[in-house]
């Protein structure tokens, strides 16, 4: 059982119990705060492995929490949101998050959620250093190392998951995908995640990747099934 930390930040404390009993059961150390300032103080002090975010929080909302975090570090952020405007600020803003749940939600779907999340975080750190770690495909060139991508010479700017969506489909260029399966490579799902999530990004993706004169690569979708990248 690897020894990781999450720090839930919420302000309902019965759901807080709740969530502290479930994760501690899974054996993750688990940090509470019950608004924002002190979950702030917190992220910052501990280093948790996660931060768990409700997005409506006294004193500091979980939006503005997650922008200042981003600033100084990649910790994965998973939000508990409440509302649909807030599931779409979530997936469309600038705020880098790795996934989010909707309430009300299973306390069982949640710790589906942070296992899949902190694999994916122990698997990434303990790849092979022999695997292949620049990528390309038409005009784009990828560096996993720097995590750093260019497009047309030019530095292609990519949100992280963006960037982890994009490497997989370089690397598996002509491949068609299924959303569940993107999900599972990329956000590291182990079961039915929300599929609107993957073609967010691919949305954003191709606003950022395609040309005008339709030059390659592009994402194909493949009706029925997924995506795939040419
Ligand atoms: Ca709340």
């Amino acid at each position: 059982m690897p020894d990781q930390s999450i720090l839930v930040v919420e302000d309902e404390q019965n759901l807080v119990a709740a969530l502290k009993i479930s994760l501690e059961r899974e054996g993750y150390r688990v940090y509470v705060s019950h608004d924002g300032v002190s979950g702030l103080e917190k992220a910052r002090s501990l280093q948790p492995d996660l931060l768990i975010l409700d997005v409506m929080l006294p004193s500091l909302d979980g939006f503005e929490i997650c922008r200042m975090i981003r600033r100084e570090s990649n910790i994965p952020i998973l939000f508990l949101t409440a509302k649909g405007e807030e599931i779409d600020r979530v997936v469309g803003l600038e705020l880098g998050a790795d996934d989010y749940v909707t309430k009300p939600f299973s306390i069982r779907e949640l710790v589906a959620r942070v296992r899949g999340i902190l694999r994916r975080g122990l698997s990434t750190q303990t790849q092979s250093p022999n695997s292949p770690r620049q990528l390309s495909v038409g005009r784009i060139e990828m560096d996993l190392d720097s995590h750093s991508a260019v497009l047309d010479e030019k530095p292609l700017y990519l949100k992280p998951k963006e960037f982890d969506l994009l490497a997989f489909m370089v690397a598996n260029q002509g491949i068609a995908f299924s959303r569940d399966q993107l999900l599972e490579h990329v956000w590291g799902y182990d079961y039915m995640g929300e599929s609107r999530t993957v073609d967010v990004h691919v949305r954003w993706l191709r606003e950022k990747i395609q040309s005008d004169s339709g030059l390659p690569p592009r994402i194909i979708t493949i009706r029925g099934i997924g995506y795939r990248l040419d």
